[in-house]
């Protein structure tokens, strides 16, 4: 996805001009002439499996309000990922987990808000009452052979298909 240009500085507010970096568009300042570089914002989430099932959201707000993807969302600047995969678990879910191994890590460039990267963690439920949070319609385990529809976002879905495949 091409995200629509920014149009002012983020340091001192004046307009910006576009122009070539080996190849590649980027924006600068007209004023104090800094670059504007473009990164993939991260992203962390949980794989917490119970008797064989997954832990799975669905969405309530958009982009693809009703879908279903691992519980997951955006680190903030000061956070640590792992911290923000566990809280982001317990917001959308209610169950408080400890991340114990890096399940995989995926860039995407499918969610209309921004392209990102998002590392998925294997995590084991350590309290908490399961309960969608209120960025989720519902939370709950599925087995692989009973995943709900819609799926949304390809990270997610491949992140699923790597989890059967690994049984
Ligand atoms: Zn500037």
């Amino acid at each position: 996805m091409q995200p629509d240009p920014w149009t002012h500085c983020h340091y001192c507010g004046a307009p910006l001009v576009e122009f070539h970096d080996h190849q590649r568009p980027r924006q600068r300042c007209s004023r104090c002439g800094q670059i504007l570089y473009r990164n993939p914002v991260p992203a962390a989430g949980c794989v917490v499996v119970q008797h064989g099932a997954v832990l799975l959201v669905q969405r309530r707000r958009p982009p693809f309000p009703g879908h279903w993807h691992f519980p997951s969302g955006f680190v903030e600047y000061d956070e640590d990922i792992e911290a923000a995969a566990v809280r982001e678990t317990y917001e959308e879910t209610g169950l408080v987990v400890e991340p114990r191994s890096i399940f995989g890590a995926y860039s995407y460039f499918d969610d209309p808000r921004k392209n990102g990267i998002i590392i998925l963690f294997h995590a084991e439920v350590v309290g908490g009452t399961l309960r969608p949070g209120d960025d989720a319609a519902a939370a709950d385990f599925f087995p692989p052979d009973r995943l709900p529809q819609p799926l949304c976002f390809a990270a997610h879905i491949r992140a699923l298909r790597e989890w059967i495949e690994r049984g």
